[in-house]
């Protein structure tokens, strides 16, 4: 069953950075079928799709997106033994605090880390050496055009911060995780989340890491260096706690953020060699 379309949602307020103009259509997929039966309705009326998590790595142009955006909120958690099932929009940061709390580990560092498990996957997101591919075993994926497939992990590509799904038109829809049975995961979850409260602006309007980090260095690290903390474009602003998170004052627009990362990459460049490059994914309005 198709589930309700909505129109003219604000995607400002299904993003963490807090900016982008209204979706044209917006909808919500709680299950499987209504994962398909949304993508089916994309392809019947030539629409774009953009298939959406938490928003916590997704930069909304200021004029919206001309197409569908579909929420994914499949979100059931089984765990038997140390293998979980989850649904792709299960809250990831709550994943990884419940395995830790049942000595489980191997998704420690995902508390904290705003996004769904689907998200998590797509950008193969990591901290403190550890990454969603790690302990990951199966991901279920639906295609643009419905059809669904089970991929092993050996199935797939990952490497920092990417993953087969960039290449991909569809959605991620469940995954099944093992993981290591350890008295000390809990320990390791709450000095995690602690280091992030510290060093990380996490109250701020934000997408996180705004540049990966290049080779062997700290993107973070080379725009300190710059001098380039504080520094402001408009509503964004390059974070005093973190120099690798742009936050949104509060009155920020696309148009402010990509200002502000050009003049980043360029000072960067100018001074180190080093050529920055995205984390944040840009999504365009689709003329
Ligand atoms: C305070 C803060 C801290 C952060 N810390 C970290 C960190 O430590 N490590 C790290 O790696 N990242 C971090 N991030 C960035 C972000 O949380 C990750 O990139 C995360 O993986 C994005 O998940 P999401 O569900 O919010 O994805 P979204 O922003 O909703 O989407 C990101 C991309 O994934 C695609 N996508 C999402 N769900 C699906 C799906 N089910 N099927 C197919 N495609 C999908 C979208 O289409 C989009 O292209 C942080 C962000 C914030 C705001």
């Amino acid at each position: 069953m198709l589930p309700p379309l909505q129109n003219n949602v604000p995607l400002s307020r299904l993003s963490t950075f807090g900016i982008g103009g209204p979706a044209a259509y917006y909808a919500e997929a709680k299950t499987i079928k209504e994962m398909q039966a949304l993508l089916c309705y994309a392809k019947e009326h030539s629409l774009p799709f953009f298939v959406l998590g938490k928003g916590s790595n997704s930069l909304f142009d200021d004029k919206g997106f001309n197409g569908l955006v579909i929420a994914n909120k499949i979100a059931f958690m089984e765990c038997k033994d140390n293998t979980v099932f989850v649904g792709a929009g299960y809250s990831f940061s709550l994943l990884g605090t419940q395995l830790a709390k049942m000595g489980l580990s191997g998704l420690e560092f995902a508390s904290g880390i705003p996004a769904t498990v689907g998200g998590a996957i797509y950008m193969n997101a990591g901290a403190n050496g550890q990454q969603t591919a790690h302990a990951l075993k199966e991901v279920t994926f639906v295609h643009s055009d419905t059809k669904i497939q089970t991929f092993t992990k050996e199935e797939l590509f990952f490497s920092y911060r990417t993953s087969s799904f960039q290449s991909m038109k569809g959605a991620i829809v469940s995954a099944t995780f093992t993981l290591e049975k350890q008295d000390s995961a809990r320990n390791r979850q709450l000095e995690i989340i602690a280091y992030r409260k510290k060093t990380q602006p996490y109250n701020d309007l934000s997408c996180g890491c705004i540049f990966r980090n290049p080779p062997g260095d700290s993107a973070g690290a080379l725009i300190e260096r710059c001098g380039l903390k504080g520094h402001s474009y408009g509503g964004a602003s390059v974070s005093p706690v973190h120099a690798n998170f742009i936050v949104n004052k509060g009155f920020a627009t696309a148009a402010d953020v990509l200002a502000l990362a050009q003049h980043i990459k360029t000072e960067v460049n100018t001074r180190t060699g080093i050529e920055l490059e995205m984390e944040v994914r840009f999504v365009p309005f689709i003329s």
